[in-house]
């Protein structure tokens, strides 16, 4: 038997079914769209930053800075390092600091060290911490870090260092842990810098007496512009 109020009571339910599906629908193709908006959105920001590096009135990315140990080089750096901080949490000098998005949207979020602040005490904790390889692994034993760490080369000003302008200092060759080889000093106590030796760890420039340091830390990719 079929009586009319079934009817009506059938054909409310499922207009109303049917409203809430098309409303659900819409609500789910609206967050696609905005989703995919976004990624968009993000996309390009990235490759607008990548970009906008070089137009960055004061960035860090032409100043001096030096990575961690156990860097193959800044491009494979850049490449492999997720911005994660795990190298920071082991540093037992307390020297790893990170890019702020202000000095460089290129290179924000990745560990620098500077040196003259704070140099490296090579205790190789972050090359063991690393889970990406952006730092390979590197042993705690001098020898080791002689053969794989070269984070820079050490250069002298001469103009600026003491030994070189009557003074007799030879601050750095007494703070380098490769003295002998990578530091010397030669007539009048002026330092003598061995590129092939030097491991980079800034001991040197953060010791120096002079002011701004007459001894600093280069990059390979800075000796590559300064010659
Ligand atoms: S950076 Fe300076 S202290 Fe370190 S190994 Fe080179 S010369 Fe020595
Ligand atoms: S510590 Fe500085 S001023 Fe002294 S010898 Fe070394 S580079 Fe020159």
């Amino acid at each position: 038997m079929f009586f009319i109020s079934d009817y009506l009571c059938n054909n409310t339910f499922q207009q109303k079914t049917a409203t809430t599906f098309f409303k659900v629908e819409v609500i789910i193709n609206r967050r696609v769209l905005l989703t995919k908006i976004a990624l968009f959105a993000a996309g390009g920001l990235a490759l607008s930053l990548k970009g906008l590096d070089f137009l960055w009135p004061k960035s860090f990315a032409f100043k001096r800075y030096i990575r961690p140990p156990g860097t193959e080089n800044d491009d494979h750096f850049l490449k492999n390092c997720t911005r994660c901080r795990a190298c920071v949490n082991v540093c037992e000098a307390g020297c790893i600091k990170f890019f702020t998005f202000l000095e460089s949207p290129r290179l924000a979020g990745t560990p620098y060290l500077d040196s003259r602040q704070k140099a490296c005490n090579l205790c190789m904790n972050c090359t063991q911490v690393c889970p990406t390889g952006a730092l390979k692994p590197i042993e705690k034993d001098l020898e080791e870090i002689k053969k794989n760490v070269r984070m820079g080369t050490a250069y002298v000003s001469e103009t600026n260092c003491l030994s070189f302008n009557g003074r007799i200092c030879g601050v750095c060759r007494d703070a380098c842990p490769v003295k002998g080889t990578a530091l010397k000093l030669g007539i009048k106590a002026r330092p003598i810098v061995d590129p092939d030796y030097c491991i980079g760890c800034g001991r040197c420039e953060e010791r120096c007496p002079q002011n701004p340091s007459a001894i600093v830390i280069r990059r390979k990719e800075e000796d590559l512009i300064y010659g």
